[in-house]
Formats: C-alpha cells, sequence, structure tokens
C-alpha cells in the first residue's frame, strides 16, 4: 500500500517537467516575495487542545516517542543547510488553527486525519496575511505508529517531517523520480535530494553561510594574480 503525503492544495503549478513543483497561483514564500531571497522562520509545537482544521489538536508527546522534536529540528536543518533559511523555535500560545496567534509561522501539531496508513500527515503552503495564520502550518496524523528515524518499526518522523516542511516552505509535489517532495512516502531516499535542493534554491536562493571560500580569499588571489602578470610582463 503507497502512503500518501498530503496537502491541500490539490493543483500544482508545474514549472518544469518532471520536477519541482512550486505552490499554485502567486508565489507563495516566506520573507521577501522575491524568488531566490532567503527568510528568516519561526516554528513552534502546538500545545494540544486547540481547534485544528479537522479535528481537535493532538499534543506530539501523546503519540510520538521521546525524541521527536530533534528529528523535527533534523528536517529543519536539512533544508537550511542548503538553502537561505534561518529557522527559530519560539513558544507556541495555544491559539486555536488559523486564528490570530503569536505562535510561530510554521505550527507543528497532531490531527486524527484518516486512521492508520493513507495520509501520514498534511501541511499548508506560506501566506503571511495576518488573517490566515494557517500558512505553513504542519499536522502529523495521530493514529500512524511514528519512529525516531527507522525504516523498520513505524513511519519515520524525520522522513515525513522534511517532506512537509517542503510544503511549509512553499513546494508542491515533485514528479522527479527521486525526490523527497514526490507524492509518496518514500524514506529508502536518505534525505534532500538534487531535485528538492533546486526547488527550494530557486524559491530562497543557495544557503549563503555554505559558500567555503570567504571573499578576503578572492581579494587575496587576485593579487596574487596581479602579481605573476607583473612578473610575467
Ligand atoms: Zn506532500
Amino acid at each position: 500500500m503507497k502512503l500518501f503525503l498530503s496537502l491541500f492544495c490539490l493543483f500544482f503549478f508545474i514549472s518544469t517537467a518532471n520536477a519541482y513543483t512550486i505552490s499554485p497561483g502567486p508565489i507563495k514564500k516566506w520573507g521577501d516575495p522575491t524568488l531566490g531571497t532567503g527568510a528568516t522562520i519561526s516554528y513552534s509545537f502546538m500545545l494540544g487542545g486547540e481547534e485544528c482544521d479537522q479535528a481537535v489538536c493532538s499534543p506530539l508527546n501523546s503519540f510520538m516517542p521521546t525524541g521527536f522534536q530533534q528529528e523535527i529540528k533534523k528536517a529543519f536543518n536539512a533544508w537550511s543547510s542548503v538553502a537561505n533559511l534561518n529557522f527559530i523555535e519560539i513558544a507556541d500560545d495555544g491559539a486555536n488553527f488559523n486564528t490570530l496567534t503569536t505562535s510561530g509561522d510554521i505550527r507543528i501539531g497532531g490531527e486524527a486525519i484518516d486512521g492508520p496508513s493513507g495520509v501520514l500527515a498534511h501541511a499548508f503552503y506560506p501566506d503571511t496575511h495576518w488573517y490566515f495564520s494557517a500558512g505553513g502550518d504542519l499536522h502529523f496524523d495521530s493514529a500512524e505508529t511514528w519512529s525516531i528515524d527507522s525504516l523498520i518499526d513505524g513511519i519515520s518522523i524525520f522522513w515525513v517531517a522534511l517532506h512537509e516542511i517542503g510544503h511549509s516552505l512553499g513546494l508542491g509535489h515533485s514528479e522527479a523520480s527521486k525526490s523527497v517532495m514526490g507524492p509518496f512516502y518514500n524514506p529508502s531516499l536518505n534525505g534532500l535530494q538534487a531535485d528538492d535542493i533546486a526547488g527550494i534554491q530557486y524559491l530562497y536562493g543557495a544557503n549563503i553561510s555554505a559558500v567555503p571560500i570567504p571573499a578576503a580569499f578572492w581579494l587575496l588571489l587576485s593579487g596574487f594574480i596581479g602579481l605573476i602578470r607583473l612578473r610575467r610582463y
């Protein structure tokens, strides 16, 4: 049985055949709406007991094993390691889903979605309008058996978080054969793939802190080149 990873927009804007897609309609990204520009994004873990979009939200620690937060943070780190993104965890204020809130841009919670298997989680595309706080929110299905990065005894929290955060950041489903943003659970892909990285860098640009050579090096090098030229001539 194939396990689905859902989002609430069923129609995607296909930017390139057989590759990543972005959210439909106007560009939906955090930070400056200009493509290729970075963003600082907050996230928070919901407390549970709030109204969710389909049912009452459940706290993640009521149905996930100890260590789930580290798995989700690993997923955020995977995206920020390749794109110009900065994630900050803040406290959740316990507001109901999609109401005025001081919680994170991305609120992470649990919800009874469709029982075991089927849809594992769903997420909402970015939306920075103050009246639509649902933008970016991510709900894990409380009926699944979740596991800490394991391929054997349950659904990998890390893998599903990695996929859903992709939606929370503005990516749709990919048609590439190797992509975490494919529509089906596929933990054999052990981290972000080239197609995922191309998609997120299209929206936010590359991780500028990952550039290994500082500008001062090139200034120095250009000085050496100038010196070499001086000697040659
Ligand atoms: Zn999905």
